[in-house]
C-alpha cells in the first residue's frame, strides 16, 4: 500500500476514536512526508533535532511538530521557535531549558513528560516518583512558558503481550492519578502518547490518545546509529 493508502486506513481504523495520529517521520525524505501531508496528515514525529529543523524549513507551515527523541539542552534553541510538542522531557533541567527558550521566542511550548516503563536500561525517561517530585517541585511551578499537555512512554520491545499490556495499563493507570493530583482544573492534560507500530492497538485498548507510528505508515527504516 502506499504512504497515502496507510493514512486513509490509520484515519479510518481510528474514526470515532479520540486518538490522535502522529506520523514518525524519522530518516525518511521530505518527498515521502508530502505524501503523507497531502493525504491530509498534519502532525509529524521526528527524533533528531537537526532533521526536524531541516524538514521544517523546508516543508508546509501549517504541520505541526513533535520531538519525541532525547533532546538534550544545549539544542533546545533550534527548535523553541516553532516546535509544537516536546513528547520526551525527561529531567527538571531539560524543562527548565526549554522555558528559557520558550520565553526568549514568547511562545508557551507543549510538552509531555517521557516517564520509563519498559524493562530495558537503554530509554530514556523519569521514573514514576522523579515525575511526582517535578510535579511538586518549587522549581516547576515557577515555569512560565511551558505547558505539560500529558505523559509518553515507550513499552519494553518485545513479543510479550502481556508486558506490553502491563506496561501500558500501568502508565495509564499514573496518568489518570497525575490528572487527578496535579491537573485536576486543568482541561489541557489530556494527551497520553503511548504506542508504536508493533503494539499501537494494544496501547490504545489500554487507553492511548495519542500513536506515534513509523513504519506502519512508511515502511521500514534503514537502521541508523541513534535510532
Ligand atoms: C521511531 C519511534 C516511533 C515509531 O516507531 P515505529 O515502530 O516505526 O512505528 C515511535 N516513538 C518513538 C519514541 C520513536 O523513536
Amino acid at each position: 500500500m502506499s504512504i497515502a493508502d496507510n493514512i486513509k486506513s490509520l484515519k479510518k481504523e481510528t474514526e470515532g476514536t479520540n486518538v490522535t495520529l502522529l506520523a514518525v517521520s524519522k530518516t525518511k525524505p521530505a518527498a515521502e512526508l508530502m505524501e503523507a501531508y497531502d493525504a491530509g496528515q498534519r502532525l509529524f514525529g521526528e527524533n533528531m533535532v537537526q532533521e526536524l529543523v531541516e524538514k521544517h524549513e523546508t516543508m508546509p507551515k501549517d504541520i505541526e511538530w513533535h520531538l519525541i527523541g532525547h533532546l538534550q539542552t544545549n539544542k533546545v534553541k533550534y527548535i523553541a521557535p516553532f516546535i509544537s510538542m516536546v513528547q520526551s522531557v525527561d529531567s527538571m533541567k531539560l524543562l527548565q531549558e526549554i522555558n528559557k527558550h520558550a520565553e526568549k521566542n514568547k511562545r508557551i511550548i507543549d510538552c509531555l513528560l517521557q516517564i520509563y516503563i519498559a524493562d530495558e536500561d537503554t530509554k530514556y525517561g523519569l521514573g514514576f516518583d522523579e515525575a511526582i517530585e517535578l510535579l511538586r517541585s518549587e522549581e516547576y511551578a515557577a515555569l512560565k512558558n511551558i505547558r505539560i499537555r500529558g505523559l509518553m512512554g515507550i513499552a519494553t520491545n518485545t513479543d510479550n503481550e502481556k508486558q506490553i499490556k502491563d506496561e501500558y495499563y500501568e502508565l495509564k493507570t499514573f496518568f489518570d492519578g497525575v490528572k487527578a493530583s496535579f491537573f485536576r482544573k486543568e482541561v489541557s492534560f489530556d494527551t497520553l502518547s503511548m504506542g508504536m507500530s508493533a503494539d499501537y492497538k494494544l496501547a490504545i485498548e489500554q487507553g492511548s490518545n495519542m500513536v506515534r507510528l513509523g513504519s506502519t505508515i512508511f515502511g521500514a527504516r534503514v537502521t541508523r546509529l541513534r535510532d
